[in-house]
């Protein structure tokens, strides 16, 4: 597919809601992707990117900011879910098991979730809130991609040690294959290929 319909079809998009219950969330009979990370990786600068939307998903400097789930809707064919960070030790208790059990509710019950993309930052690697959501995934037989973000700021030796890191980690607890992207908001580098991947979700 060539670079300008791919464009298109992800900045045809608008906010559906914002979602602080599970049951809340409302069915659309379209396949769904998510996106999850600690906080601060960088997500919402990867799903502004993505949907060339400077303001879809609000980037805020003000880790853990989020604690809802964001639908947008995409060309009217997809949905996107903004899954609120997680991993930010400051949270109150009350309000880190309220989002552990919103995130983990609506990745086990979503009906048309086709793939969860996990961003993790390429420079950190994996941490142990990271390793728990994996095993989770593995453990739920969750179809999942890894989204490695920022690697604009990572050397290239640490970023491929991380990545060499994550593929052991995969490959000792799965026989399933995953992908695992490379990707730069401020440099736009590797959003094509998430956009090309999700897009073949989406004609499934
Ligand atoms: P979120 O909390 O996961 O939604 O993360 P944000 O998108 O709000 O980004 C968190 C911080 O990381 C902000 O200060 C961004 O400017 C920065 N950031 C996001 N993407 C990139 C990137 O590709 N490269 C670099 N160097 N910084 C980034």
């Amino acid at each position: 597919m060539r670079h300008k319909p791919l464009n298109n079809f992800f900045s045809d998009n608008k906010f559906i809601g914002s979602y602080l219950e599970y049951n809340k969330i409302p069915i659309f009979d379209k396949p769904e992707v998510c996106f999850i990370g600690r906080s601060n990786v960088g997500k919402s600068s990867l799903i502004n990117r993505i949907t060339k939307n400077k303001k879809l998903a609000k980037t805020s400097k003000t880790p853990g900011r989020t604690q809802s789930i964001n639908l947008f809707s995409i060309s009217n064919k997809l949905i996107f879910a903004d899954l609120p960070g997680y991993g930010f030790a400051s949270f109150p208790e009350t309000l880190k098991k309220k989002l552990y059990y919103l995130i983990r509710n609506y990745i086990e019950k979503r009906i048309f979730l086709k793939n969860v993309f996990l961003l993790i930052d390429g420079k950190i690697g994996i941490k142990e809130s990271d390793l728990e959501t994996i095993n989770f995934f593995i453990k739920k037989n969750i179809s999942f991609a890894v989204i490695l973000t920022k690697i604009d700021k990572c050397k290239k030796d640490l970023l491929n040690n991380n990545i060499k890191e994550i593929k052991n980690l995969l490959n000792n607890n799965s026989s399933n294959h995953y992908n695992i992207f490379s990707t730069s908001s401020f440099r736009n580098e590797g959003i094509k290929d998430i956009q090309k991947n999700i897009y073949g979700l989406a004609k499934e």
